[in-house]
């Protein structure tokens, strides 16, 4: 996801990585990297002490650019869950030095924890890139300064966050006071390890939650490490509590715990279905979700092709194709189409895959070794369906899970490629005629996560961004976050909003308060 808006550095990087500039942008900025940094941490961060798994188990985490181990981690279960719910709940109770500190200390604490990422960017980099497999370049360039920025403007929120005094009739002084949740499970993917831990802590810390998290079992590592330095920085005990392990065990208990108040869930729509079946059987804690996409990218004929066929190759491989909102129906207007299906395909076979450690590689290997089988099933699948293979359709390397960039075109709405989420660098190229027939075609969706819209026609944008049941529209851009701006979905892309004030909400309860006040002074 993220050329991020907040974050000055990345609009140029991203930009000048489509053309041969990335080369000497990312020398003169980005340090040199280690491809093999080393692993400090792989116990379980419960009430700021690592710990193995009660069970002593563990899992290895492999990187996925040569499918080797790169070391074990301990594996959280049902035992570990219990028991850093219960650091949590006791960091929680009232009178706590948590409960008790100002918000403006938690401000600060959140702030120190920014700095502290940002002095630790290279390492942390490094790490991100080695477990998952994303360019380095990015990792550094894109990630941890979001990340920063993110903590940053949520430690400003800690001590802002504030309740209304409320006229309600008769004697009465009425105000309310937005409260913290409580125990918070948060149960984040692999595709942007430390953004979504960042993501998930900046909100329900500033508000004064506690949080027991679960990180992919793919991408444990940076969040490890970042689990160090909440104790740095000195978040008290059981404040954060960091666990990896498998979805459904430790995921699973999470969501299912009757002492948790509160579930915050990203990955895909199926697991988000088993998230809410577990609060609603459970204690029915609070729900919110960020789910999957198959987002539509809509090109006008009037569009600045250049720039359209550009933004549309990153709106949907950034990331190795691994973005809820990637831009993967483009749906392009029929005059233009054979010639932005030419320039597309032409683009994509000039994208850099390779290792990612080199500062020239715009695309890394995919996250392992399941989402590489799945990727290739859709693409044997497009073709199999009739939709014509442009360019890529296979594997990248001889070993990693890199997969070529892969471009279809002809693609009609009900294939399979059209309707199910890839999650990988493959694009499907759609063509439309009218403005009304692509608003109901894009909405055909079970999903409805984020849009995209090129145009130089400010009618026809916002004719079209009025249309779409979306809950982000990119217009002329894509992939432009800002910690300021809220993100969710419609449908089955998810419940609530992330970022932004509007993320606030998710970890807040409103409490209101009613005093009478006499009318005589006797
Ligand atoms: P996933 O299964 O939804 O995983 C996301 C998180 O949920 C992980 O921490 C996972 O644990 C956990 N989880 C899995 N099953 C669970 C359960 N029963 N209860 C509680 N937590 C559970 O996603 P995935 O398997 O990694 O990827 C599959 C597909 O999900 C992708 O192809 C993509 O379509 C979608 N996805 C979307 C996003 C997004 O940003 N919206 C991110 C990642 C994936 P484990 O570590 O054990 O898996
Ligand atoms: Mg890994």
């Amino acid at each position: 996801m993220l050329r991020s808006a907040v974050c000055g550095l990345v609009p140029r990087v991203v930009r000048r990585s489509a053309g041969p500039s990335v080369r000497h942008l990312s020398a003169a900025a980005i340090p040199v990297p280690s491809a093999q940094p080393e692993v400090h941490f792989n116990q379980l961060f419960i009430n700021n002490e690592w710990v193995d798994a009660q069970s002593r188990k563990t899992f290895p985490t492999i990187n996925p650019a040569t499918g080797e181990v790169i070391c074990q981690v301990a594996e959280a279960d049902q035992a570990d869950v219990n028991r850093a719910v219960k650091a949590a709940r006791d960091a929680f109770r009232l009178g706590s030095p948590w409960r008790r500190m100002d918000a403006s200390q938690r401000g600060l604490l959140l702030s120190r924890l920014a700095d502290a990422i940002e002095r630790d960017a290279a390492y942390l980099a490094e790490l991100e890139t080695l477990d998952n497999g994303k360019p380095y370049a990015i990792s550094y360039m894109v990630d941890i300064p979001t990340v920063v920025k993110c903590l940053r403007y949520y430690a400003g929120w800690a001590d802002k966050w504030e309740g209304k005094t409320i006229p309600i009739d008769g004697d009465y002084f009425c105000y309310t006071r937005h409260e913290p949740v409580g125990v918070c499970g948060q149960i984040i993917p692999w595709n942007f390890p430390l953004l979504m831990q960042a993501w998930k802590l900046g909100p329900a810390l500033a508000t004064g939650n506690t949080v027991v998290m679960k990180v992919a079992e793919q991408t444990p590592l940076t969040a490890l490490y970042v689990a160090n330095l909440i104790k740095e920085v000195g978040f008290p005990e059981g404040v954060v509590n960091i666990l990896p392990g498998m979805g459904p065990t430790a995921g699973a208990a999470i969501a299912g715990h009757m002492d948790v108040d509160k579930v915050a869930f990203t990955g895909s729509t199926e697991v988000g279905q088993l998230i809410q079946q577990a609060a609603g059987t459970s204690n029915l804690k609070k729900v919110t979700l960020e789910l999957g996409g198959k987002s539509p990218n809509i090109i006008l004929s009037d569009s600045n092709m250049e720039e359209a066929v550009e933004q549309s190759h990153f709106a949907l491989f950034f990331n190795q194709g691994q973005c809820c909102c990637a831009g993967s129906r483009t749906y392009v207007q029929a005059d233009i189409y054979d010639e932005f299906l030419e320039r597309s395909a032409e683009r994509a076979r000039k994208r850099v895959v390779g290792n990612p450690f080199d500062l020239k590689t715009e695309q890394g290997p995919q996250v392992d070794q399941e989402q590489f089988n799945k990727i290739l099933g859709y693409i044997s699948t497009g073709k199999k369906e009739g939709a014509k293979l442009m360019c890529g359709g296979g594997v990248a390397a001889d070993r990693g899970y890199y997969i070529q960039p892969t471009v279809f075109g002809d693609v009609q709405d009900n294939m399979t490629i059209a309707r199910e989420e890839i999650f990988g660098p493959v694009m499907q190229i759609l063509k439309f005629n009218t403005l009304e027939e692509v608003i109901t075609r894009a909405n055909d969706s079970k999903y409805g996560l984020a849009a995209g819209i090129f145009t130089k026609d400010i009618d026809k944008a916002h004719y079209v961004a009025n249309g779409l049941r979306a809950g982000t529209v990119w217009i002329n851009c894509y992939d432009v976050f800002g910690a300021q701006a809220p993100f969710g979905g419609y449908k089955s892309s998810g419940i609530g909003r992330e970022l932004g004030e509007y993320g606030l909400e998710n970890y807040t309860e409103v409490k209101t308060v009613t005093i009478k006040v006499p009318q005589k002074n006797s």
